[in-house]
C-alpha cells in the first residue's frame, strides 16, 4: 500500500551522529557562544534557517577548513552508515518504493558514506556545501526544507510522482521531523531523540539496525 518512503540522514542512515553539524563544530573547536548566539537568533525568528545555515558555514570557511578537514571530522567522528541500511534500500528499490532523503544535514555526508547516493534516490532535499579546486570552501545551498519544511517537501514530492501523502513513509530520529511524521501515512520513529517525536509517529523503533522498518512498510 506505501509507494514512496523518505529518510533522514543523521541519527536514521547515518550512525554515531545526531547532527552532522555538531561533529563538525566539536570537531572543528567552533566557540560554542558564537554558535549558541546563533541557534537563539534562528529560535526567536531573528534570522532564518539559510542565515544560520550561513553563519556556521561562513566560521568554517574563516577558519580555512577544507573539504579534507571534513572527512577527517567524520572518521574520527566513527560516522558510518546504519546497519541495515544498504539491503533495506535495495530491498525497498526491489519492490517498486521511490526514495527519497529530506534532511538538514550536509551532502558532503552522502558523498562521503553513501556516495552512490544520487543513483539510489529519486529525490535528495539535503543542504550541499561545494568546494573549489583547492578544497576549500566555494559555497553554500541551504535547504528549504528542514524543521517544518520536512512536511513541504513531503508534499512536494508526493505530488511529483503522484501519490498521496497516506502512501508515503517517513522514517526519521529527531526534533526535526515531528512536523512530516505527523503528515506521512506511515511515520517510523528510529531510535528517536525525544519524546515529541515519539507522540508524532506511527510506529518506534529501538534498535540500531534500519532493517527492522522493512516488515512495517511491505507487510
Ligand atoms: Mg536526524
Amino acid at each position: 500500500m506505501y509507494k514512496l518512503v523518505c529518510f533522514d540522514v543523521d541519527g536514521t542512515l547515518i550512525d554515531n551522529t545526531a547532527s552532522i553539524w555538531h561533529v563538525f563544530h566539536r570537531h572543528f573547536r567552533v566557540d560554542e557562544r558564537i554558535r549558541n548566539d546563533a541557534i537563539r537568533g534562528y529560535k526567536s525568528g531573528k534570522i532564518t534557517y539559510e542565515e544560520w545555515a550561513m553563519h556556521d558555514v561562513m566560521l568554517w570557511h574563516k577558519m580555512g577548513k577544507q573539504r579534507s578537514d571534513f572527512i577527517s571530522a567524520m572518521v574520527s567522528s566513527k560516522l558510518r552508515l546504519m546497519d541495515g541500511a544498504m539491503d533495506t534500500l535495495s530491498a525497498l528499490r526491489k519492490r517498486g518504493m521511490k526514495l527519497v532523503i529530506i534532511s538538514g544535514s550536509i551532502s558532503i555526508v552522502l558523498e562521503h558514506l553513501l556516495p552512490r547516493y544520487q543513483e539510489i534516490f529519486d529525490d535528495v532535499f539535503i543542504s550541499h556545501i561545494h568546494f573549489d579546486d583547492k578544497g576549500g570552501i566555494s559555497s553554500l545551498k541551504a535547504t528549504e526544507y528542514d524543521m517544518e519544511g520536512k512536511a513541504t517537501a513531503l508534499r512536494k514530492v508526493a505530488l511529483k510522482h503522484g501519490v498521496s501523502v497516506n502512501e508515503c513513509v517517513f522514517v526519521g530520529d529527531n526534533t526535526n521531523d515531528v512536523g512530516v511524521a505527523k503528515e506521512a501515512g506511515l511515520s517510523i520513529a528510529f531510535n528517536p531523540k525525544d519524546k515529541s517525536l515519539v507522540e508524532a509517529s506511527d510506529i518506534v523503533i529501538t534498535c540500531a539496525d534500519i532493517s527492522r522498518i522493512l516488515p512495517h512498510i511491505l507487510g
